[in-house]
């Protein structure tokens, strides 16, 4: 097999990888390497060809293929060396690779990695959807995938399943291409999506969200025929409430799981309210000079925030190629609490002022997010509409942290 040993390997070409390319060779590292499997660079924004990226990063509304274009150029211009067609099999703890290609099997030890893998859908099969399977059932990124990507209509008459954002998205979009869309069923009480896409993507359209209401059979032998819905309580159908509804097309959007096949072989240490890894404050894994970024760390709604991460990931990993940028011996660990999710990263030196990424449980209204140290105040930020689909970030200063050893982070 080949061998080849390179600086800074970056795994990935979707947004969080391209950032922290770029970010890696402003920050003076000239050995970086980007690998996608992929064809071509821009990840999931390729078939995300709907308005609404880099608000925050541009202050403008761009379709998903713009968003990348603009990183592609950057990495173009940078001089960047980037492999396409190409995939990362394995990685061992020792930043060992094993790449394939066209051209065969390649091993290559680097310096430092940055894991930039994305994320998946999850399908029918793994939230064990009841009734037969027929064709006509796709993942809602499969079919805009089909939709945008390859002008293949996946249907006309159709029913989304899950209120997650790509579902949202797919609901107007399926409209747009003339489809019926008959209604989005929703387990959860509320939706899952962010709330803009509500709007823009349902109630402009008049497709209806049916709340604590899911499917409890699919119909159809060659193709699907329809799907029985029933409202839910407590995750368990209401009897007396189910009924039919004619479709052709079922869409899933019911979740997406970060793709951590490589971190897992490495033994990365994982965290199982991110399914993504454990990071600290530079994003470095339990693994030394292997960093995580992106979807694969932890599932973003904007990917303004994808970019500004993987940034400071890209520029972290450069750094550990010429200081040590190792944890403190005791370093402060951060803990999720009351209507808090998760929180990320879960570990931090208190050397450096950083950006915590938090979820919360449950939609609120007017409560304050709390950081504590013991019953000490370390930050909060007041909010009017908390939802489980925002992200919220909250800025902690180094100077807050001195004397910290655990952090503690709930919403009250
Ligand atoms: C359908 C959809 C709609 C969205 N709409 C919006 C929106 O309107 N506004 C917004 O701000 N955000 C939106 N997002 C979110 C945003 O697109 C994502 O947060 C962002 O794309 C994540 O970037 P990423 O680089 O982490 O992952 P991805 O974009 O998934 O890129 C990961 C890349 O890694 C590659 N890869 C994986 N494994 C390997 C391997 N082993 N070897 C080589 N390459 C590998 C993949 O091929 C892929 O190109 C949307 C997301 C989706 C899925």
């Amino acid at each position: 097999m080949h061998e080849i040993k390179r600086d800074l390997v970056i795994i990935g070409g979707g947004p969080a990888g391209l950032a922290a390319a770029a970010a890696a060779r402003q920050a003076g590292c000239e050995d970086v390497l980007l690998i996608e499997r992929d064809r071509i660079l821009g990840g999931i924004l390729n078939q995300c060809i709907h308005d609404g990226f880099g608000l925050h990063r541009f202050g403008e509304a761009l379709t998903g293929p713009e968003y990348a274009q603009r990183y592609i150029d950057e990495i173009r211009d940078l001089h960047i060396e980037t492999l396409l067609g190409t995939i990362v099999l394995s990685m061992d703890r020792e930043r060992n690779l094993t790449v394939s290609s066209r051209k065969g099997y390649t091993r290559i030890n680097a310096g430092t990695v940055v894991l930039a893998m994305g994320c998946r859908e999850r399908t029918a099969g793994a939230i064990s959807l009841p009734g037969t399977r027929p064709s006509g059932i796709y993942t809602a990124g499969a079919a805009q995938n089909f939709i945008n990507l390859q002008n293949i209509m996946v249907g006309r008459r159709a029913v989304i399943l899950g209120s997650g954002d790509i579902g949202l998205i797919m609901a107007r979009r399926m409209t747009l291409e003339g489809a019926k869309v008959e209604a989005v069923f929703e387990i959860l009480p509320y939706a899952s999506g962010l709330p803009r896409n509500i709007q823009q993507c349902l109630n402009d359209y008049d497709i209806p969200l049916h709340l604590s209401t899911s499917i409890i059979e699919v119909h159809g032998k060659d193709r699907l025929t329809g799907v029985t819905v029933a409202e839910m309580d407590h995750f368990q159908p209401v009897p007396g409430t189910e009924r039919f509804v004619s479709c052709d097309t079922l869409l899933l959007s019911v979740g997406l799981i970060p793709e951590n096949e490589l971190s897992a072989g490495a033994s990365v240490k994982m965290e199982s309210r991110t399914s993504g890894a454990f990071v600290d404050d530079t994003f470095m894994t339990s693994i030394p000079g292997v960093f995580s970024c992106g979807n694969v760390l932890h599932v973003h709604d904007l990917v303004d925030h994808v970019s500004e991460e993987a940034a400071l990931a890209g520029e972290f990993a450069c750094r550990y190629l010429g200081e040590d940028i190792s944890q403190a011996d005791t370093p402060i660990v951060i803990e999720p609490k009351s209507g808090v999710r998760y929180v990320l990263p879960q570990q931090v030196s208190g050397k450096s002022d950083f950006t915590l990424s938090l979820r919360v449980t449950e939609p609120s209204r007017d409560r304050a997010v709390w950081v504590r140290d013991g019953d000490r105040k370390v930050a909060r930020k007041k909010l009017v509409r908390l939802h489980p689909a925002e992200m919220i970030r909250v800025k902690i200063k180094k100077d807050k942290l001195e004397t910290a050893r655990k952090l503690e982070v709930s919403v009250e």
